[in-house]
């Protein structure tokens, strides 16, 4: 089907077309993959990965600071186990570091054991407070003033690259057209009897259901669509990378 523009591929018709391949689109293709459906992913850059997916802080949460109930709540769980699951069968680079919240005066220190009980309404019951001894032999080269921390064994790093890599490769193998340096522009909403109609920068593609995966433009997507269900609110800010000399701290 990849012929490019102007040839014959330029009028697919799939069953799913998902919008996005970043590690939510690349996922839920390898999912449907397992089903019998003509599946496309179309992303608008030249590689799998390239939008938020490739530029954040690789942890693998727990979800212990969710606020308890929410749909957030039960879909971190829910993805930690998933992922973990799958990590170890695939050979995807993760390390169960844990994490320390650090009290560094006394109302944060007295706030910690109401962050273990909502961690524990979050269903993760391994956190525990430790005092400040425990927190300098576990960490000896934090600065000083430390009162006590809260530690989340289960906190890891997990490689983003790797795991929407990962995510994409089991798709096509399955089947899946991976279409990119494929932008969305202008869309012709189907219905029950017709098809959605998708315009893209390498031709129209036309689609039983749209999976809309489209990350930070998520929301001009669902507009093209004709609907308003939300608005995203991007926000700017700054992480500051290590050299790989600074590991040891
Ligand atoms: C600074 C930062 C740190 C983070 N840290 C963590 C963390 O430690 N752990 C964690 O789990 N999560 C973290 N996140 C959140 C996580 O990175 C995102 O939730 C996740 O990457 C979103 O993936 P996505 O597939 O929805 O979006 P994206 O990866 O952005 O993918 C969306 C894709 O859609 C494509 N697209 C958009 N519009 C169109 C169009 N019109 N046509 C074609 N293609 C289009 C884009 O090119 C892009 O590739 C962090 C986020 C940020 C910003």
């Amino acid at each position: 089907m990849n012929d490019g523009p102007g040839g014959p591929g330029d009028q697919a018709a799939y069953d799913v077309v998902v919008v996005g391949a970043g590690v939510v689109g690349t996922a839920i293709a390898r999912e449907l993959a397992h089903h019998d459906l003509r599946i496309a992913v179309l992303d608008a850059a030249a590689d799998v990965g390239d939008g938020t997916s490739k530029a954040n802080t690789a942890i693998l949460h727990t979800g212990f600071d969710a606020t308890p109930g929410t749909l957030e709540s039960r879909l971190v769980r829910r993805g930690y186990d998933l992922l973990e699951g799958y990590a170890a069968a695939t050979g995807i680079p993760v390390e169960p570091l844990g994490a320390l919240l650090v009290a560094w005066d006394d109302e944060q220190l007295a706030a910690l054991p109401k962050l273990k009980a909502k961690a524990e309404a979050n269903g993760y019951d391994r956190t525990r407070v430790i005092g400040a001894d425990e927190v300098y032999r576990r960490e000896p080269r934090l600065g000083p003033g430390a009162l006590g921390a809260l530690h989340v064994p289960g906190e890891s790093i997990i490689c983003p690259w790797t795991t929407t890599l990962a995510f994409a490769t089991e798709a096509v193998r399955a089947g899946v057209d991976l279409r990119l340096s494929t932008r969305v522009g202008e869309v012709v909403a189907g219905d029950g009897d017709r098809p959605h109609e998708i315009r893209t920068s390498r031709g129209v593609v036309r689609a039983r259901y749209v999976v809309n995966a489209a990350g930070l433009w998520s929301d001009e997507l669902d507009r093209r669509f004709g609907h308003r269900g939300f608005t995203v609110t991007p926000r700017r800010g700054e992480l500051i990378v290590f050299d790989k000399l600074a590991r040891p701290l």
